[in-house]
């Protein structure tokens, strides 16, 4: 396998398109039902979102990962569910969001996408975070209300982060392993992951053969980027243990259902003082997706549906 070339030539010839990708999350079962195992190479709906938000290589890594996090939570969930992970984080990196669904519809944004680096600082994310919450929510058709959890963000470095979630919330015993990995120019070459859960009432040995385990599994990022399948990466991660394929068969996909009337919605947050102005000014506004980097034109009679709603809000 040789797609994933990291000569930079060819990776900046690929569009920040929305189309699916070849690739979607595989998942496994152990044959003794201890766990499950999900795998994913996200390499090509990364390096779409790098080219969309121009994310410098800290921030890539950052929100790399938890696209990826999430595209693997949310394979796990059911049909026409949807999870988002929301990182609000003290410290330069300041907030990172994804979202993605059952069927692998993922979106996700960078608060700051070209937070301060120097490439002699690597790509550890700890140092760049200074604790903060994690909200994960969980959504279902029938349930008019995301179910939510939120715990402490302990060190930024996202997989370590959710993985102490899943103990914290709902006391599962979860390995997580994430990564991107970059080509000397900042762009994405390989990039994915891998999320184990032991099953209620299995026998907690088999935490100690999936840790041993870790010992010598790869780095994923980089399996992936040396032409690694999901399959492989799985196996390596869960040597000793006979694993099946379940179904699962959505292929990964970077998109945005934006719209005008969602972007109206939260162009609220401006303030009613700021619409004003751009009212009494007779100011259109130029806005743009932060997600997909769609750009909206909104008129002044739009700022004025926005400023009697918050006008409205206000006398209530
Ligand atoms: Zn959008």
């Amino acid at each position: 396998m040789s797609d994933k070339s990291d000569s930079p030539k060819s990776s900046s010839s690929g569009k920040p398109s929305g189309e699916p990708s070849e690739h979607r999350v595989h998942r496994y079962m152990s044959k003794d039902l201890s766990c499950r195992i999900s795998v994913v190479n996200s390499g090509s709906v990364v390096e779409s979102v790098r080219q969309i938000q121009h994310t410098n290589p800290i921030a890539t890594v950052a929100l790399g990962r938890t696209i990826t996090g999430a595209l693997l939570m949310a394979s796990q969930l059911k049909e026409n569910q949807e999870v988002a992970l929301d990182f609000n984080m003290n410290g330069p990196l300041g907030r990172i969001y994804a979202h993605a669904t059952f069927d692998g519809k993922v979106r996700g944004y960078a608060s700051d996408p070209q937070l301060d680096w120097q490439p002699q600082q690597g790509l550890i994310l700890s140092p760049y975070v200074d604790g903060g919450l994690l909200t994960v929510s969980s959504f279902k058709p029938q349930s008019a209300l995301p179910y939510r959890g939120t715990v402490e963000v302990r060190s930024g470095e996202i997989a370590e982060d959710l993985a102490y979630y899943f103990q914290q919330s709902h006391q599962i015993p979860t390995l997580l392993s994430l990564g991107v990995h970059l080509t000397e120019y900042g762009m994405v070459d390989g990039a994915g992951g891998i999320i184990i859960q032991l099953m209620p009432g299995s026998d907690p040995k088999v935490i100690d053969q999936l840790e041993e385990n870790l010992q010598d599994a790869p780095i994923v990022s980089e399996a992936f980027s040396q032409g690694a399948s999901e399959l492989d990466v799985a196996q390596a991660f869960t040597k000793g243990m006979e694993i099946i394929a379940i179904d699962h068969d959505h292929p990964i996909h970077y998109s945005c259902p934006c719209t005008k009337k969602r972007l109206l919605r939260s162009m609220k947050l401006l303030g009613l003082e700021e619409i004003k102005r751009s009212i009494e000014e007779n100011e259109s506004i130029e806005s743009q997706c932060q997600m997909c980097g769609k750009a909206y034109h909104i008129e002044v009679q739009d700022l004025e549906m926005i400023m009697r709603d918050l006008q409205n809000e206000n006398l209530h």
